[in-house]
């Protein structure tokens, strides 16, 4: 377990973390160092409708070494984000322990939510289990976004949403453009198309990160 020290045994009380320093945990009471596997964590962000779920299926087990997940569907079950307590940087705290006790197994995590690269970017003392964080924007523009959710949902219930999913469209490009390791993609064009751009985007930062694990014999 990452916070217990399996020297001392004493254990780092939630919500404190034992601190990255490099790439070694160190033991806040004995000092005592582990090395860690410390990979890129990478976020696909988008609003409702967009298409996250569709890409997350499509390139799912396809890419060696990569975890996808989408981070929606374990946001409906945590307290953190259940009104009135809409707590989002304390769910990516968690999002973001999840991806460090999953990339242990050597693996990057790519996680596909309707988020703000703020909520997790909040979580300073983190960052640090991570060789860097990246977003990937997904956008479009408001009348192919109600388009895509008249069809799926009907228009009347887009009509209802639509305006809230345009403002998070408009908020995430806004913070796109204020976060240095963001990168928008225009979710407008075919499927094919965009698979192929977020495909590219992970394999970049997967390529270009040499924290991973390798295998001595091989
Ligand atoms: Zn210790």
């Amino acid at each position: 377990m990452p916070f217990t020290c399996e020297v001392c045994g004493r254990r780092s009380v939630f919500p404190d973390l034992i601190p990255a320093v490099g790439n070694v945990l160190r033991c806040a009471h004995c000092a005592h160092e582990r090395p860690f596997v410390r990979p890129p964590l990478l976020v696909v962000s988008g609003t409702v409708g967009i298409g996250k779920s569709t890409l997350c299926a499509r390139l799912a087990g396809t890419i060696p070494g990569v975890l996808l997940l989408d981070a929606d569907i374990l946001a409906v079950d945590l307290a953190s984000v259940a009104p009135p307590n809409q707590d989002y940087p304390a769910f990516w705290r968690s999002m973001m322990r999840l991806a460090h006790e999953l990339s242990q197994n050597n693996v990057v995590v790519v996680y596909f939510s309707t988020m703000l690269p703020e909520q997790a970017l909040a979580n300073t003392d983190i960052l640090g289990y991570f060789d860097s964080v990246h977003f990937l924007c997904l956008t479009c523009p408001s009348d192919v976004l109600w388009a895509r959710l008249a069809g799926r949902d009907g228009s009347g219930a887009a009509s209802a949403r639509v305006n809230v999913w345009r403002d998070f469209n408009t908020a995430l490009l806004a913070a796109a453009s204020e976060t240095p390791k963001a990168t928008v993609v225009d979710a407008s064009r075919t499927r094919d198309e965009v698979e192929k751009d977020v495909r590219h985007w992970i394999n970049t930062h997967v390529r270009g990160s040499d924290s991973l694990r390798r295998d001595a014999t091989a």
